[in-house]
């Protein structure tokens, strides 16, 4: 059983396939015409593909110090001396980190040719791989160069899951309760290709209806704000997903102080996040004049605190928003 979710963009519109062992169907969504491959992955992940034509497989460093320019370079001099050119498809087969490297590679090499992925970790599935945002790093800090490159397919294959280490688990999982606050529902009920697969259907709606982030898009970062403060400060075991639920139960607060929700919806949040077993809390030592500072220098602030909060038309963008209620709020996830 897989599911066939279209992402929207008329003439650049692209199927994406949830399912166990979906990997299979690869030679199929390829676009006509591929003649070659370029496979990026990196050596730990466990899976191998069949694209069912001649391929080049290019290994990348684990982690975010593979989102590096440097690493760009050497795959596109790897295709270059392989061959690749403009017909080729560039295929990455991997998490979050190969799919924005290869999809850059792919946005940048011959000014652009085309790209599948195969998505292997669960934030990559219900996240990374969906919806054209490609990019690296800079030593000034993360996805600072990019570029909006959409995928022709994307296989999202919840077999590849089993081997994920249970802490890249608990990080993906984290976006999944997000969902449930973008319309997704009680999502904890599916099994866990039902889960992906309404993570996915959110996601491809929400990216048609706003491709370059100019507006809508903004609320795939619910939770983000306090995670990205937390993930700025750093020194803190804690994995993206769960710094986002954390997140999650401080936004419904900051909702509820500014009268967007009642007590009921913001125990909704914090019963779906318990039900994935993610925390709630902001680690000890975080004071709160630090957290609010790197409020306002969240990338995706637009003017000053801009936080996405719940509310009677759903989640949204919500601007100047009095700090002292910021603070307050902090204090409930202490
Ligand atoms: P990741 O890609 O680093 O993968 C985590 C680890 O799991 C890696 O060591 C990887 O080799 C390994 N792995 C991957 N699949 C595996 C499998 N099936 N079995 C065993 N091991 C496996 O981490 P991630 O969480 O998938 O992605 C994080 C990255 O995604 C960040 O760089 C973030 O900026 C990016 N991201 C991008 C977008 C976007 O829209 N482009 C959205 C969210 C996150």
């Amino acid at each position: 059983m897989s599911d066939l979710i279209d992402v929207d963009l008329g003439d650049r519109s692209y199927p994406v396939l949830v399912g166990h062992g979906v990997r299979s169907e690869l030679a199929t969504v390829l676009p006509d015409g591929v003649r070659r491959v370029a496979l990026i992955t990196q050596a730990h992940i466990p899976w191998t593909v069949d694209p069912g034509v001649d391929h080049e497989v290019i290994t990348i460093p684990d982690g975010e110090a593979a989102k590096s320019l440097t690493v760009v370079e050497d795959v596109c001099r790897q295709m270059a001396r392989s061959g690749i050119t403009r017909g080729d498809v560039v295929l990455g087969v991997g998490g979050g980190v190969v799919t924005d490297v290869a999809g850059f590679v792919a946005a940048v090499y011959h000014r652009g040719i085309r790209f599948v992925s195969v998505a292997t970790t669960l934030l990559a599935q219900v996240d990374a791989a969906i919806g054209g945002k490609t990019g690296v790093n800079l030593p000034e800090g993360k996805n600072l160069i990019g570029a909006f490159w959409q995928p022709s397919a994307v296989l999202c294959d919840t077999e590849t899951l089993a081997t994920l280490p249970p802490s890249e688990f608990r990080s993906g999982i984290g976006e999944v309760a997000k969902y449930h606050f973008l319309g997704g529902g009680a999502l904890d009920a599916l099994d866990l290709p039902a889960q992906v697969a309404a993570c996915v259907r959110i996601k491809a709606e929400v990216v048609a209806a706003d491709e370059l982030e100019g507006g809508r898009r903004a609320i795939l970062n619910y939770g983000h704000t306090l995670a990205h403060a937390i993930e700025t400060a750093g020194g803190y075991d804690l994995r993206h997903g769960e710094a986002v639920a954390i997140g999650i139960a401080y936004a419904a607060e900051v909702a509820r102080r500014l009268g967007r929700i009642d007590d009921e919806r913001v125990a909704e949040h914090r019963r779906v996040l318990a039900a994935y077993d993610l925390p709630m809390m902001i680690p000890a030592g975080l004071g709160d004049e630090e957290l609010v500072a790197l409020f306002a220098h969240d990338k995706k602030s637009i003017d000053g605190l801009t936080l996405v909060l719940d509310g009677p038309e759903g989640v949204q963008p919500v601007s100047g928003i009095d700090p002292s209620v910021l603070v307050e709020s902090l204090a409930a996830v202490r």
